[in-house]
């Protein structure tokens, strides 16, 4: 039996019947990302020594007949911006290349309390700000369905390594669709849950208005099953809701109740490819066949997403980004050539006079700064905070900050009108498959427009999943959007469940090279 080819709830139902061990099943996914790693290059952080140890623990604890977790004796992964004690949380940044942060975060301990076993970190681009997981500062992963494609991102570490079976179950984060789109890229389910449901203390923040964690799996069961766990009420986290947790998997598994469903028509036309739009035209026939009623709608603001997303994101991210300054902590850059250049500078300014060096040399302090952020940060990362800072500048705040905040609102209040009549929406979650590597990287509009049909439920705080319906010619996944109201988790998961009842396309597994082959 190939352990790893089954889904969380089916091998939480063997640990639970004590069919098999939790110390097996660790070590069946443990030897699938020895095999396959080297080819797809999920992880920034593997343990797989702590990884066996939690698994005997929760085999210890069992067969001494003691209760344990929802969890229990399944691998999951984290992405590299949520805090471990355990581990490294480096962002994938250079910045925080050394950071191991002093305290967990609360899906963290949820998790461990959970009974869990937490396996290491994904890669992702740094400090989320990206689409593809090529902008990560130490790796790029690739996607497991075609290795020269990117798997998405930013979650692309945590969403690679669910597709190619090296761990049933993933946490992601979504700032504009880092959960969603490289779920859709990489055939697998992903959900953004609704802005509050889960806590995000110990999450990286990157736009803290739009930030959101969530599960990556296999399937909508295991969605919920990992859902469970995570969300909840922190008083850490002030924005978490202070709201109950439904019984998720078990909601989902009733019968669909008589429903509407919008589908998004102008996210099928120009600028989509055909097969993504063929793809998801044959979800509304499963739909349909299921009893539900769908309904073309338009969201007239939408158009305006991208432009309001890349405003307001960046200009959260210059502000919470000026914490990385050299002096608290991660990276500082090397202060005794720092210094031996000022002193070499200020001795030419005073002997030669202000032609002699650029500019009068700065304070140390603010060196160490500069240099420190000059060397720590990538290009996209530099990018996005000079144009925050550009939107947030006295005389261009109202232009900019300003404006996007009121296109926020009203994309928002777009949405709760369109939820009167219908209960959820469908579209696509990207308008390709998979683009290849490098394909995008010089071109950053292009990247950001490729997040067109993502950020609107980020900028509306609302719930969103992203399920397998279909392939492209190249044989490469395509990701069903599903958007509904605040905290409307439980319908949108009922609704994957029963999609994935009807097809398999979820079922699908991309083919990875043999492992004694060498990778590309
Ligand atoms: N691709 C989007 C961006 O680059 C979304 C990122 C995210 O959700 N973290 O900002």
């Amino acid at each position: 039996m190939d352990l790893a080819s089954l889904t969380a709830s089916e091998l939480a139902q063997w640990l639970c019947r004590g069919e098999i061990g939790a110390e097996e099943v660790t070590r069946a996914f443990v030897a699938r990302v020895k095999q396959y790693e080297p080819a797809v290059g999920a992880f920034l952080t593997f343990d797989p020594e702590k990884a066996l140890e939690q698994a005997a623990e929760v085999d210890r604890r069992r067969r001494e007949g003691k209760p344990v977790g929802p969890l229990a004796g399944l691998p999951v992964a984290i992405k590299d911006n949520i805090c471990t004690t355990d581990w490294k949380t480096t962002c994938a940044s250079k910045i925080l290349a050394n950071f191991r942060p002093p305290f967990d975060a609360t899906v963290v301990c949820r998790l461990r309390a959970g009974d869990a076993v937490l396996v290491g970190k994904t890669n992702m681009d740094e400090f989320a700000m990206g689409g593809s997981t090529e902008l990560s500062a130490f790796k790029v992963t690739r996607n497991p369905w075609d290795l020269s494609r990117v798997p998405g991102g930013s979650s692309g570490g945590a969403a690679a390594a669910v597709a190619a079976g090296m761990v049933p179950l993933s946490v992601g984060s979504d700032t504009g669709g880092s959960i969603r789109q490289p779920a859709a890229l990489c055939g697998v389910t992903g959900l953004k849950p609704t802005y509050g449901r889960v806590s995000r203390f110990g999450l990286v923040a990157f736009a803290s208005s739009l930030d959101q964690i969530g599960p990556l799996a296999r399937t909508a069961e295991d969605v919920a099953l990992l859902l469970e766990v995570l969300a909840g009420h922190d008083p850490l986290d002030a924005t978490s809701a202070n709201r109950e947790v439904p019984p998720y998997r078990e909601l989902i598994q009733q019968p669909l109740p008589t429903i509407r469903l919008g589908l998004l028509v102008d996210q099928l036309g120009e600028g989509v490819d055909t097969d993504v739009a063929q793809a998801i035209r044959e979800a509304v026939k499963v739909f349909a066949n299921l009893g539900v009623e769908v309904k073309e709608v338009r969201l007239l603001h939408h158009r305006l997403a991208v432009a309001c997303y890349y405003i307001i994101a960046t200009s959260e991210a210059s502000s919470n980004l000026a914490r990385y300054d050299g002096v608290h902590y991660g990276y500082r850059c090397d202060e005794h050539r720092m210094e031996e250049q000022l002193a070499e500078e200020r001795r030419r300014w005073a002997e030669k006079g202000p032609s002699s060096v650029a500019e009068e040399p700065d304070p140390p302090m603010v060196r160490l700064y500069r240099k420190t952020r000059a060397e720590g940060f990538g290009a996209e990362v530099k990018r996005r905070i000079m144009l925050g800072t550009y939107a947030l500048s006295a005389g261009y705040y109202e232009a900019y900050y300003l404006h996007a905040a009121k296109v926020r609102r009203l994309i928002r209040e777009e949405y709760d009108r369109t939820f009167q009549e219908v209960s959820a929406l469908i579209g696509p979650v990207t308008p390709t498959g998979a683009f290849a590597i490098g394909e995008k990287i010089q071109d950053p509009l292009a990247m950001y427009l490729f997040d067109a049909f993502t950020v609107g439920a980020n900028l509306a705080g609302i719930a969103a999943v992203s399920i397998p319906c279909g392939q492209t010619r190249e044989g490469l996944p395509v990701g069903l959007h599903l958007q509904g109201p605040p905290f409307a988790e439980p319908l949108l998961l009922q609704l994957a469940y029963w999609f994935q009842r009807e097809t398999d396309w979820h079922r699908r597994r991309p083919t990875l090279p043999a492992p004694d082959k060498p990778a590309l």
